[in-house]
């Protein structure tokens, strides 16, 4: 039997219904700040997306988009007057940043309480010690995912391909933290194909078009497809969709899976950061 499709969109949806329900009903809204520099064509896309989300869900959205060659003091001076600023809950830096700017500064610089990304050291130390606060979106979503479609997580052989601070490191964490037993494999993993076969469930946190193939999966595994590569005018995960589907269990598509959920998250933890500004006033 062919492997049934995790609809990420639909799930999203349902995400954000609820959520723009919440906040109909809120005197002050969630507010997000989105920050990007440069004009990187797929985050001019994300950021889009991201703010039109926060509009449709009823949220408070501010949008900035920088030049290139801003001096990394100009944009630290801006996250410091937007970690001051009330009417804003969360603050999104979207990555990569141009090389002249400090990653780990701008991401430090952005206050733990509005860290809605997950990626400021304070929350990301968090989730490493077993202690949640926000959570990166799109490992968040995963796991929301692989609940939704009523998998059990715990005993099983986890296999994470990629070791980013955005998806591989944390998806890891927290799948280790549901009792799983995690392997995380990168570019320099030496026998990919042997540690692919043994996943229960396997997400792949590459950029890779075809990089899971059918052969590498084991029956009745669970695929979730975090990578995303454009090409011809299209998107592409790194599983080779076709040929998995029809021995895998369930499977994420490209697009319509992770994506949507990405979003969903941020929305879900910028209503936990105000929450939580708001409790500790
Ligand atoms: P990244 O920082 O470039 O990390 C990619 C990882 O893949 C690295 O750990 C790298 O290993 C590993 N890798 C590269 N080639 C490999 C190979 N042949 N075999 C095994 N591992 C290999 O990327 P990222 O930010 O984690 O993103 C990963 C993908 O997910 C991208 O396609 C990105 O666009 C997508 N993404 C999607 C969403 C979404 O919402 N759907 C969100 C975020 C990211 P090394 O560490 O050894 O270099």
């Amino acid at each position: 039997m062919p492997a049934k499709i995790i609809d990420g969109k639909a799930i999203a949806k349902k995400i954000r219904e609820k959520i723009k329900t919440e906040v109909g009903s809120m005197k002050v809204k969630p507010g997000l700040a989105v920050i990007r520099v440069g004009d990187d064509p797929a985050s001019i896309v994300y950021v889009n997306s991201k703010e039109k989300a926060c509009l449709e869900a009823g949220f408070y959205s501010e949008k900035y988009e920088l030049k290139e060659d801003i001096d990394e003091s100009d944009l630290l001076k801006l996250i410091n007057k937007l970690n001051k600023d009330k009417k804003i809950h969360g603050i999104l830096i979207q990555l990569p940043l141009p090389a002249h700017i400090s990653q780990h500064k701008v991401l430090e610089a952005v206050s733990p309480e509005k860290d809605v990304d997950g990626f400021n050291p304070v929350n990301f130390g968090r989730l490493l010690s077993g202690n949640k606060y926000l959570v990166p979106a799109t490992p968040k979503g995963v796991v929301r995912l692989l609940d939704e479609i009523g998998v059990k997580i715990a005993g099983r052989n986890v296999v994470v391909i990629g070791r980013s601070n955005i998806v591989g490191k944390p998806v890891a964490v927290l799948l280790l933290e549901r009792d799983a037993t995690v392997t995380i494999c990168h570019s320099k993993t030496k026998d990919l194909v042997e540690e692919c076969k043994k996943a229960d469930i396997l997400i792949s946190a590459v950029g890779k078009k075809g990089l899971v193939t059918k052969d590498i999966v084991k029956k009745d595994a669970v695929i979730i497809d975090v990578g995303i590569t454009k090409s011809d005018g299209k998107l592409y995960g790194d599983v080779d969709f076709d040929n998995v589907k029809k021995i895998a269990s369930w499977i994420t598509p490209v697009p319509g899976g992770v994506g949507p959920m990405t979003i969903a998250m941020l929305l879900e933890n910028t209503l936990f950061a105000k929450r939580k500004i708001e409790e500790n006033k």
